[in-house]
C-alpha cells in the first residue's frame, strides 16, 4: 500500500488543464482546413478529383467536413494552395449545412440550445451506440477516460443503459443491421434527449458512402442535434464540442 502511494506521489496528477491551458498536439494532425478562396478553380478541380469523399465543391470552393476523413490529399495534390490543415480541433457543429464550409465554423456554443445548456450543464450522461463502426471512433471516444482526459471531471460520463442516459453518441455508418438497435436504443433514453452524430461515418456515411449496406447519414433517421466530424475525431475534438455545446455561452 505505501508503495502505491509514493508511486502516486511520484507520479504526480496526469490530468491535463484542459480548457484553462492549451494541449499542444501531434504536428502532423489535421483540424479546421485553411481555405484559399483566391485558389483557381483548375486547382480546386484537381483536389477535388482526388478526395476519395466527393467532399469538395469546386465552383463553392467548399470541404464537407461530415464527408472529409481528413486525408490530406487535397493539400498534397495542390500543395496548399486550395487547403492547408489547421491545429483547429473545434470542428463540431450544431446544423449539418455549417460543415460545408470555406474554412469558418459558427461558434458552437452561440449555435447550442439554452435548453440542453439549463438540462445537461452540470451533469450528461450518453450512452455510446457503435452503429457498425470501425472501432476508431469508438477507441478515441474511450480516451477521453483516461487519467489524461477524465471527462468525468466536467460531469460527462458514459452510462451502460439508455435507461440512465440523457442522450446517445453514435458512431459508424449504420449498418441496416444495426438499423434497429439503434432505434430502441433512441427509444429507450428518457426525454427531453439529445443526439450526438460523432465521425464522418455517422454523419454521412464517410468512407463506407454509397454502400447499400448502410444508412449513411443518422440524422434521415433521428434528429441530431451536435455533429463532431472527423475520421476518427480527435478526442480533443469532442471535448470540445461537448463543453461549448452543453457549458459555455
Ligand atoms: S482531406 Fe478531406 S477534402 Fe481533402 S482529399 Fe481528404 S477527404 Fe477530401
Ligand atoms: S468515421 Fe472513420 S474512424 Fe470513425 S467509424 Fe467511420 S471509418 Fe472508422
Amino acid at each position: 500500500m505505501l508503495k502505491v502511494i509514493q508511486n502516486r506521489i511520484e507520479q504526480g496528477c496526469k490530468t491535463s488543464n484542459y480548457p484553462l491551458e492549451p494541449i499542444n498536439l501531434y504536428h502532423r494532425y489535421r483540424g479546421l482546413p485553411v481555405i484559399d478562396s483566391e485558389c483557381s478553380l483548375d486547382i480546386v478541380q484537381r483536389c477535388a478529383d482526388i478526395c476519395p469523399q466527393d467532399a469538395i465543391q469546386v465552383e463553392a470552393k467548399t470541404i464537407d467536413l461530415g464527408k472529409c476523413t481528413f486525408c490530406g490529399q487535397c493539400e498534397v495534390e495542390g500543395e496548399g494552395a486550395f487547403a492547408r490543415f489547421s491545429e483547429d480541433f473545434g470542428l463540431g457543429a450544431a446544423n449539418r449545412g455549417d460543415l460545408i464550409t470555406q474554412g469558418t465554423l459558427p461558434d458552437l456554443a452561440a449555435h447550442s440550445k439554452q435548453e440542453f445548456k439549463k438540462l445537461f450543464g452540470r451533469s450528461l450522461q450518453l450512452r455510446q451506440v457503435s452503429a457498425a463502426g470501425c472501432n476508431s471512433c469508438e477507441a478515441d471516444t474511450n480516451v477521453l477516460n483516461t487519467p489524461f482526459f477524465d471527462l468525468s471531471r466536467f460531469g460527462i460520463d458514459f452510462v451502460a443503459s439508455p435507461r440512465h442516459a440523457d442522450g446517445i453518441h453514435v458512431t459508424g455508418p449504420i449498418s441496416k443491421n444495426m438499423r434497429q438497435a439503434l432505434l430502441d436504443t433512441y427509444d429507450a433514453v428518457p426525454s427531453p434527449k439529445i443526439v450526438i452524430a460523432s465521425g464522418c461515418c455517422s454523419i454521412s456515411g464517410g468512407p463506407f458512402y454509397g454502400s447499400d449496406e448502410i444508412i449513411g447519414d443518422l440524422n434521415s433517421l433521428i434528429p441530431v442535434d451536435l455533429y463532431i466530424p472527423g475520421c476518427p475525431p480527435h478526442p480533443l475534438t469532442t471535448l470540445h464540442a461537448l463543453l461549448k455545446f452543453f457549458k459555455q455561452g
